[in-house]
């Protein structure tokens, strides 16, 4: 499978995801524009959509599609979500036969209640739960929830193409360098994403590995950001830490 990521509004990317034969899968297409311009350009047609939450980025151009395309719409048990065909849940199954392809279920509450994951074919489908160096903002559920959420994303193979629906890599980069200056990893993923950007390429996608290295949402066990923690007199478990980490990056302003 091809994995296309789509730039789309101000900072959105609309992944695509095409076989050989040209038959693709659209997720969360919060513009139809993008995604007509590039079936048209790559000669593919379109078999269905998949959407992870229902913010209006990821959701809007679900119904342009639909009066082009006759195609499934998977998305998660949410009345906010219109034009779902297929509702799903933690623990199923999407199974495609055109494009044939597969994909595990993950609910990932915390940015908002109903959010959904999808993994599979080599890829993880994460929309605004983790982002590149970050997370998403917790707009509806707790520190527990999205960190328990990460916490299950981060158990899949690091080989893991993480496919996340923003460019918000260079931003969370220069958070994560303050919890963590010494990390090397870290230092080479932004030097990295700062040549990227520099000639207007996508950060993403990014293997889980990388992310497992150097995003210090998934490393709140870390002597560094345990550290980190203990400096800001934050005291007590890993929730806390995550707390304070989202606390102080929702603050962050470089
Ligand atoms: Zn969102
Ligand atoms: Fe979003």
């Amino acid at each position: 499978m091809h994995v296309v990521p789509l730039p789309a509004l101000a900072d959105n990317y609309i992944w695509l995801l095409h076989d050989d034969d040209g038959r693709a899968i659209v997720v969360d297409p919060g513009d139809a524009a993008p995604v007509e311009a590039a079936l048209q350009q790559r000669h593919l047609t379109l078999c269905a959509i998949l959407l992870t939450h229902h913010h209006h980025d990821h959701v809007g151009g679900v119904e342009a599609l639909l009066t082009r395309h006759r195609v499934p719409v998977y998305a998660p048990h949410d009345e906010r979500i219109a034009h779902a065909t297929h509702r799903v849940d933690d623990g199923d199954l999407v199974q495609l036969d055109i494009p044939a392809s597969r994909f595990d279920v993950i609910a990932v509450p915390g940015h908002t209640t109903t959010h959904i994951a999808y993994a599979g074919e080599g890829v993880l489908l994460c929309g605004d739960t983790l982002f590149s160096m970050g997370c998403g903002r917790l707009f509806e559920g707790t520190p527990a929830q999205m960190l328990a959420s990460l916490d299950r994303l981060s158990s899949l193979p690091g080989n893991t193409l993480v496919c996340c629906a923003h460019e918000y890599t260079a931003a969370n980069g220069r958070f994560a360098h303050t919890v963590e200056p010494a990390n090397a990893a870290l230092a080479a993923r932004q030097v990295e994403v700062a040549q990227l950007r520099a000639n207007d390429r996508p950060s993403l996608p990014v293997p889980l590995a990388t992310e497992q290295a150097t995003n210090p949402f998934l490393r709140v066990d870390s002597d560094a950001v345990v550290a980190w923690a203990s400096e800001r007199g934050v005291t007590g478990d890993r929730v806390a830490r995550f707390a304070a980490l989202r606390a102080n990056k929702d603050v962050f302003a470089g």
